[in-house]
């Protein structure tokens, strides 16, 4: 498959080299600061392009569908709603009027008003999120976890390679970047006791994954053919699917994950949008054996996205304990989604859809505590000179992610969280 030919471009406004916000990203997201009400924005730079404030001085005149108050509204379902030739104007009105030899926004006195200092800005939520899905479609990560688990000879279960497993999380609890969590609490037993004890966790995990956001419905009873799949998926962030992993241990058995998942998961704030990700698409891994024909892809679903886990023990320097890739799914998004509408489930503008924990063939690119410490048997060890098998209380996790090729590079920022003591 021929890869999209992408000519140089260059804003006018300063991005540092190794910003992910260049002029080939512009991902959506919502914001507010001590001025304005949350609004939606389009990140470049340090700086948010306020779109509400745009919009009001007409650059967007050409787009009748747009309602006055698009852009200010406290999430972006209304906007992406308006489907793809909407969302896809908008960013291509932006990146016009940021390039280097574009004077329209440059000169124009709303500048000043129209550009917001990303420091200064508090990110929300970019979505209301009705529905929440989780995959597990890493196949490095269910290997290790059978092979923890079950049985190293039989890691993966016979469903797997036929199946993009998957199940319904809950949306209530997800949160952006920067809102620390406490240590859930709940019930767990340990191997050599005979009765459950009750307390905080004992073993809190991250989970390194991506979710897509789609900005479109079906019809219920209606399914989503791999190839329309794209149509339906407005972008992807970050995704940190917070896990504790006695809770889980103990319940999981016969209705599989619960209290030990559902307390939270933590989004990076800008939706990067698939346009932008177009030129990092890539073959995925190949599947054997043969999946069924609703399953079967045209077109290339992978991206390659690098990702990145570090842990900062509090007033501590950070450490890197993992380097992944999303390129390493067996499952692609197209896959994920044919499969959860074929028996005809109906899908929401909004709902967030989490592809598992990303792991990849390496011992340092596997996406969870679980996994790089090998259940507790090989402790990491951080630069401070501490070693954790699972994440302690005043613990900071920092997930990132970023494409790179040749000169362009598109990220997603970075999604924080600080881990607290339990309530
Ligand atoms: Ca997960």
């Amino acid at each position: 498959m021929t890869k999209p030919e992408v000519s140089a471009l260059n804003s006018w406004v300063q991005v540092p080299k190794d910003s992910d916000f260049t002029i080939y990203n512009l991902p959506f997201g919502v914001f507010k600061n001590k001025r304005l009400s949350p609004r939606a924005g389009i990140a470049i730079g340090d700086k948010i392009v306020d779109l509400a404030v745009l919009h009001d001085e007409g650059f967007f005149a050409d787009l009748s569908q747009l309602p006055h108050d698009i852009f200010l509204r406290e999430s972006l379902n209304d906007f992406i709603s308006l489907g793809k030739s909407v969302t896809r104007r908008v960013r291509e009105i932006v990146q016009e009027l940021l390039k280097e030899d574009n004077e329209a926004l440059r000169e124009h006195q709303i500048r000043g008003k129209a550009m917001v200092n990303r420091k200064e800005a508090q990110m929300l939520m970019p979505v209301k999120v009705g529905d929440y899905t989780d995959f597990y479609s890493s196949m490095e990560h269910a290997t290790n976890v059978g092979t923890m688990f079950r049985d190293p000879d039989n890691a993966l279960l016979p469903n797997w390679k036929h199946i993009p497993v998957g199940y319904h999380g809950r949306a209530s609890s997800i949160i952006p970047s920067g809102v620390p969590i406490h240590r859930p609490k709940g019930q767990f037993k340990d191997a050599d006791q005979d009765l459950p004890q009750f307390g905080p966790s004992r073993r809190l995990d991250f989970e390194l994954e991506l979710a897509f956001i789609t900005g479109r419905q079906n019809k219920m009873g209606d399914s989503i053919s791999t190839d329309e799949a794209e149509d339906f998926i407005f972008g992807f962030v970050l995704f940190n699917d917070w896990s504790a992993r006695d809770i889980q241990a103990w319940e999981y058995v016969p209705l599989g994950p619960f209290l030990g998942k559902n307390f939270a998961s933590s989004i990076s704030p800008w939706i990067v949008t698939l346009e932008a990700l177009e030129v990092f698409r890539l073959a995925g891994p190949k599947q054997e054996p043969e999946v069924l024909p609703y399953l079967k892809c045209e077109k290339d679903h992978a991206f390659d996205i690098n990702l990145e886990v570090l842990i900062q023990p509090e007033g501590k320097k950070e450490t890197k304990v993992c380097s992944s890739n999303f390129k390493y799914m067996y499952w692609n998004v197209a896959q994920q989604l044919a499969h959860h509408t074929v028996n005809g489930c109906n899908i929401n503008v909004g709902d967030m859809y989490a592809s598992g924990t990303i792991s990849g063939p390496t011992k340092d690119s596997f996406g969870s505590m679980l996994e790089l410490a090998w259940k507790g048997t090989n402790p990491v060890k951080l630069e401070d000179g501490s070693e954790r098998k699972f994440i302690d209380d005043g613990d900071t996790v920092v997930m990132k992610g970023y494409c790179k090729k040749d000169d362009i590079r598109v990220g997603f920022g970075e999604v924080i969280t600080q881990v607290l003591p339990a309530k």
